[in-house]
């Protein structure tokens, strides 16, 4: 085992313009000391010589030697021009962003955050540092990497939406590309200003080339899109579509239900009805081919014929979700809505009637499906990364973060890729590792 001979470790990384002058080592952590190896340079705009005005030290958290954690403290200056009165703090290059972290270490910590879902606390725990350090170290690469990105491909067709960020109830609004999958604005809220700055976000060819937007329409995000792209087509897609039917349709009728039942003293059926929400709201594929399924469709079938309602709801559903899965006709989208309206007129059962009601004023929406149709895994792949982010979070009280993490989440791997290498490239020469450029082994 060599052993480190810490007095006399030295760092032949390429620090310049800065160079080591001290080492210690205080309770088991290694400290460094650097100081700058130039004088105070010229003015850039008058030429003139600049005088230190002040110094400064930071301290940097550096990847460890051997066993010990260790720091490197930089000196450096706040230098003036007596002539211009301008001030300009020295650049350590080996500093990450602007975080207290050299470069290398910072790109250790950042590529293993590309691993699926890694903890911020977690991450914490493993280098010693607090949360709010590591979170300052990601947050700076992937700032660096947003600001390198291109802006994106115009869309064709978008979708807006909202997700819970679950902490006090509060929501975000998001933006995407539905063709491309790819996401395009983030922004806390969901008011219908929460869309607003959307619209100026990106070059005005960007916003001419979207021709249909989709959206749930019961938010308030329908005024807004009307408003900056009154030529775009608005369209109510699937996976709204089904979870207002499932919201406003399906669990009232469970619960009215289920209650009946209990009066009935059917407390058999009331069970089987009160843990069922799941099974009532699945769909079942073209050909059910799992014994799983066939017995959950078992069990829903025996359930629709204990109850009359939830027979025809159900039914109902499917014939929507035919419509919307298979109908890629404005005129035949058409009729086939009006006429699901008509039956779910006559069906008697007040939910359903209610539903229709309000969704019949959503009519040109509900056709424009035909034209642009947006696939219901989309939005739902979408919500489930989400979801599986949140809870890993830590810290995540920071929106722009999160909304970063987000992002990140759903670029195409050879972008990210691409991006990772424009930010590392930019501390090329400093990324050596540390253990390469350390001298003073002795065994
Ligand atoms: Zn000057």
């Amino acid at each position: 085992m060599p052993k480190y001979c810490l007095q006399n470790i030295k760092i032949s990384l390429p620090c310049e313009p800065f160079n080591q002058y001290k080492n210690e080592v205080i309770d088991d952590v290694l400290h460094i000391y650097f100081r700058p190896t130039t004088d105070a340079g010229v003015c850039p705009f008058c030429k003139q010589k600049r005088t230190v005005h002040k110094w400064r030290t930071i301290a940097l958290r550096a990847q460890n030697v051997g066993p010990h954690e260790t720091y490197w403290h930089v000196d450096h200056r706040v230098l003036r021009c007596d002539n211009c009165y301008d001030y300009f703090t020295e650049k350590i290059p080996f500093r990450f962003g602007g975080t207290h972290c050299t470069a290398d270490l910072a790109k250790e910590i950042c590529e293993s955050f590309d691993a699926q879902n890694v903890n911020v606390k977690h991450k914490a725990k493993e280098y010693n540092m607090s949360c709010y350090q590591i979170k300052s170290i990601h947050k700076s690469y992937l700032k660096q990497i947003k600001e390198a990105a291109p802006e994106p491909e115009p869309p064709e067709l978008c979708s807006v939406d909202e997700f819970s960020i679950e902490k006090n109830h509060s929501y975000a609004t998001m933006v995407i590309d539905t063709i491309r999958k790819v996401p395009l604005y983030f922004h806390k809220g969901n008011a219908a200003e929460d869309l607003v700055p959307f619209f100026s976000q990106f070059s005005e060819k960007f916003y001419k080339k979207i021709k249909a937007f989709s959206m749930d329409q019961n938010a308030s995000y329908n005024v807004v899109v009307k408003k900056y792209l009154p030529g775009c087509k608005r369209v109510c897609d699937y996976f709204h579509m089904i979870k207002n039917y499932n919201d406003g349709v399906m669990d009232r009728v469970r619960a009215r239900t289920y209650r009946n039942f209990r009066l009935e003293g059917n407390y058999e059926a009331a069970e089987r009805l009160k843990h069922a929400n799941r099974l009532i709201n699945k769909k079942f594929p073209e050909n059910i081919e799992s014994e799983e399924d066939w017995n959950a469709k078992l069990m829903l079938q025996t359930m629709m014929e204990e109850n009359h309602d939830l027979d025809v709801c159900i039914h109902m559903k499917e014939s929507l979700q035919l419509l919307y899965d298979k109908c890629r006709d404005r005129e035949e989208m058409r009729k086939g809505w009006e006429n699901w309206c008509k039956m779910a007129n006559e069906s008697r059962i007040p939910e359903l009637i209610r539903f229709a009601r309000n969704k019949i004023r959503w009519t040109d929406e509900i056709v424009n499906h035909a034209d642009y149709p947006v696939s219901s895994g989309v939005i739902e792949g979408f919500m489930n990364k989400i979801k599986v982010l949140k809870r890993v979070a830590f810290g995540y009280r920071d929106f722009e973060y999160f909304f970063m993490r987000i992002w990140q989440m759903f670029l195409p791997q050879e972008l990210n890729i691409k991006l990772s290498n424009v930010v590392w490239s930019k501390y090329q020469i400093f990324l050596g590792g540390n253990t390469n450029g350390i001298e003073g082994i002795s065994s």
